[in-house]
């Protein structure tokens, strides 16, 4: 090995970001490859009339751990703007009602929760202390034992079937998180956990300003996809890429690969053991479609994110209003709402024009919010097939033999690691902790 390590990670995403900091902080000499044309992946903004385009809400929360470490490290703390004044609703029957946290008096001012289930959720706390250790957002894997029960089902055994409609089904479908029939209860666990007492959060000047300025801290080089990573002897890797037509190999003594799942199967195919390259290649995304309204004067005074429920029957599954500020992603007197499409009306209409997307979305916006019809300035589709990792039941289970397979692997001297949401978590946390992780696991290899 050289004197100072030589890093590849691929794709510049949170994940590839963060494993890029962490392993640059530590000494390594670190280049991220990029496909795309700019880096952030999921999280690529774009600066339009002086709007910060997100994608999606981009919600964060002031107990995201991973995601203070790294923009304290990297002198970013500035960019999370902790809410003090945000609001959560709750679409019932066509109108948005308040919700004012999850205790079980709050509970039972929401529609449809209904007094046994709200006098039942005090169980959460009692089974959270029993879970315990196992219980750690930053190692899922360690649920694994938990792992054995729907979210559906977990809500309507301990809480009842009003707690399922009001309260634990809206938190994770209003999130894009799956279908709670199938989704895991340890994803619910897991963010009980990570969110209590939190406040939520936004990049303040926006994800893309973030990632532009993360991006600019490292050696990012866009433009250039990887095709395959290969294992070199003696413990090291090749990694194989195409750059404006013209292919190259590169060698490193260590790879991070930061790409969603199915690619990282793809491209890491002959590094992988049969059980991992099962689980990349067998973790399945929510599609996601989302508009991006721009809106001449502000609705609200504060932002405001509202949680459609399934059972309205509407498009979209959430939408967010973010009024302007001074300084802000958004011009202060504008305002922009964001509105996420239902993963099963997304997956319905990936393939439809913009025009007839943007007429749907809007409809709900128009009804909970009439001044919005003759206040909007400028629309904006976006498409994303591969939006949400999934973490349905027995995913925690298949994390954990996978840890293991990784460990196993690392000690025979494999010099390639793994990052990304579907390790963890489905958010921007998620992937900041996977990179992270990556990252301490091949510098403790390295020996910086
Ligand atoms: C619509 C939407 C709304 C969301 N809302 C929220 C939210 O409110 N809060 C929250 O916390 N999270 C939210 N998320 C989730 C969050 O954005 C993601 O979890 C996170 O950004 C994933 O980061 P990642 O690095 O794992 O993957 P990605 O962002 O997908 O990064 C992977 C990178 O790898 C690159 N790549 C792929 N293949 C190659 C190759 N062969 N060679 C080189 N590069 C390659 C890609 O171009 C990409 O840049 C949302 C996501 C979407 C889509």
């Amino acid at each position: 090995m050289t004197a100072t390590p030589r890093v590849i990670v691929v794709g510049a995403g949170a994940a590839g970001l963060a494993a890029a900091w962490r392993l640059a902080t530590a000494g390594a000499d670190v280049t991220v490859l990029e496909r795309g044309a700019r880096a952030g992946g999921r999280l690529a903004g774009e600066v339009r009339d002086g709007f910060t385009s997100e994608p999606g809400a981009q919600v964060l929360s002031s107990s995201d751990r991973s995601l203070c470490r790294l923009l304290e490290g990297a002198g970013l703390e500035d960019e999370l703007l902790v809410l003090r004044s945000g609001g959560v609703g709750l679409v019932e029957a066509g109108f948005v009602h308040e919700l004012h946290g999850s205790s079980p008096a709050a509970l039972l001012r929401r529609p449809g929760v209904g007094l046994r289930a709200a006098a039942r959720s005090v169980r959460l706390g009692r089974l959270v202390r029993r879970f315990g250790a196992n219980l750690d957002p930053a190692y899922p894997e360690r649920a694994a034992p938990h792992d054995d029960r729907s979210l559906a089902d977990f809500a309507r055994l301990y809480f009842g079937a009003g707690a399922l409609q009001g309260w634990i089904g809206p938190e994770t479908t209003g999130d894009c998180l799956g279908d709670e029939e199938e989704t895991s209860r340890v994803l619910f666990l897991l963010r009980y956990v990570a969110r209590r007492g939190a406040r939520p959060a936004l990049f303040r000047s926006g994800a893309g300003g973030f990632v532009a300025k993360l991006a600019g801290l490292l050696d990012v080089r866009t433009g250039t996809e990887v095709v395959q990573v290969d294992a070199d002897t003696p413990g090291g890797a090749l990694v194989h890429f195409r750059e404006d037509e013209v292919e190259g190999t590169a060698g490193a003594d260590a790879v991070v690969v930061a790409t969603p799942a199915p690619l990282a199967a793809e491209l890491a195919r002959d590094v992988l053991a049969p059980a991992e390259r099962d689980f990349h290649a067998g973790v399945t995304y929510e599609p996601a479609i989302t508009l991006e309204v721009t809106l001449s004067d502000p609705v609200s005074a504060r932002p405001l994110r509202v949680r459609v429920p399934h059972s309205e029957g509407w498009p979209i599954a959430s939408l967010a209003l973010e009024p302007g500020r001074q300084g802000g992603r958004v011009p202060d007197g504008c305002a922009v709402a964001r509105l996420v499409a239902r993963s099963d009306w997304s997956r319905a209409h990936l393939d439809a024009p913009d025009d007839a997307i943007a007429k749907e979305l809007c409809r709900p916006l128009q009804r909970l919010f009439p001044v919005t019809t003759e206040r909007t300035r400028d629309v904006r589709v976006a498409r994303w097939p591969l939006a949400l990792p999934r973490f349905e039941v027995g995913r925690y289970r298949a994390l954990a033999r996978l840890r293991r397979v990784e460990a196993d692997r690392a000690a025979a001297g494999r010099r390639v690691w793994f990052a990304g949401d579907h390790l963890v978590a489905p958010s921007v946390e998620g992937a900041v902790t996977s990179g992270l992780r990556a990252a301490d696991a091949a510098i403790s290899r390295l020996g910086l």
